[in-house]
């Protein structure tokens, strides 16, 4: 029996178990952690908090979600200080 016609969307997969995926950052959450995705596939990959990739779940994004909104504070009070002292 003939298999039904090839998926063009199949292609992309195909090319990453060949090659392997060509991962990118596509958000930096904190120092330490940042979302990747490939190129081909759209495979999205996270840092864990032991610096081992995973993929990206919904959950691990709600996690960098709150990781980014803690960082991005973060930073804010730290350029506030640095102002602040700067001036005395
Ligand atoms: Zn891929």
């Amino acid at each position: 029996m003939k298999k039904t016609t090839s998926k063009p969307n199949l292609i992309p997969k195909m090319y990453c178990n060949l090659f392997g995926h060509d991962y990118q950052v596509t958000k930096r959450v904190t120092y330490h952690v940042k979302e990747y995705a490939c190129r081909h596939c759209k495979k999205e990959l996270t840092t864990n908090s032991n610096g081992n990739l995973i993929e990206l779940t919904p959950k691990f994004r709600e996690i960098n979600a709150i990781l980014e909104r803690i960082h991005a504070s973060r930073m804010q009070r730290l350029k506030e200080k640095t102002f602040a002292s700067s001036i005395y």
